[in-house]
């Protein structure tokens, strides 16, 4: 299932979300304050592993794909490893291949949900500390980002694309390797160059 055309399509719908997700935020009074990371802290981000797909191929691409897997087998509990923290005691952090984060990333921070008991919405708990946080706010207002209805749209370029999902280190080890064994088996099936004339073969021959 591992390939380019796949996670060229996963991009084009991180754009679409980067675009619908900040918009929300833009019109909002909910912005992130800068070099805030600390949603990021949290051990239990969970995503499914084909989330990171971009990534993993972005890492494979730059050759840290095998440095990162050992690491990431060593943190399978633990909290994000692309998380780089500048400074533990205010929370100052950043994520180290931002433009590769898988959707749960994405969906920081404001996001809503179509919950048992109607429409609820969920606002990060450091923005409502922010100084332009109004408390007043009116979610039904607004056009919220529904998760649900993104995750509809990766459906539709597989049913099963966010199944399974597991704590973001552990993701990350599911899909490095799977994308490690797709490069070997690539690389071992590509055809190796014909001869184009008996001459060549020969001079090799000799
Ligand atoms: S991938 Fe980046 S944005 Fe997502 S949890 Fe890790 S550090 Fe945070």
């Amino acid at each position: 299932m591992i390939s380019r055309e796949l996670s060229n399509s996963i991009k084009m719908k991180y754009d679409e979300i980067s675009k619908v997700f900040g918009d929300f935020q833009g019109k909002s009074t909910l912005t992130c304050p800068p070099g805030c990371g600390k949603c990021c802290f949290k051990p239990d981000i969970s995503c499914a592993p084909y989330e990171l797909l971009p990534m993993a191929l972005h890492l494979l691409d730059q050759g840290r794909a095998e440095r990162v897997l050992a690491k990431a087998l060593t943190l399978a509990h633990e909290r994000c490893l692309f998380l780089e923290v500048s400074d533990e005691s205010t929370g100052k952090a950043r994520c180290s291949d931002y433009e590769y984060r898988p959707f749960i990333c994405r969906a920081f921070g404001v996001s809503a949900r179509h919950g048992k008991k109607g429409d609820d919405y969920s606002i990060c708990r450091e923005l409502k500390k922010t100084d332009s946080y109004v408390p007043d706010f009116n979610p039904a207002d607004e056009d919220l980002p529904y998760i649900e209805v993104w995750k509809k749209r990766f459906e539709t370029i597989d049913p099963k694309l966010l199944d399974a999902e597991v704590p973001i280190n552990q993701a990350l080890v599911v899909i490095l390797e799977k994308v490690l064994l797709w490069d070997t088996f690539q690389k071992a099936t590509e055809q190796p160059q014909e001869c184009n004339s008996d001459q060549s073969c020969d001079k090799e021959e000799n």
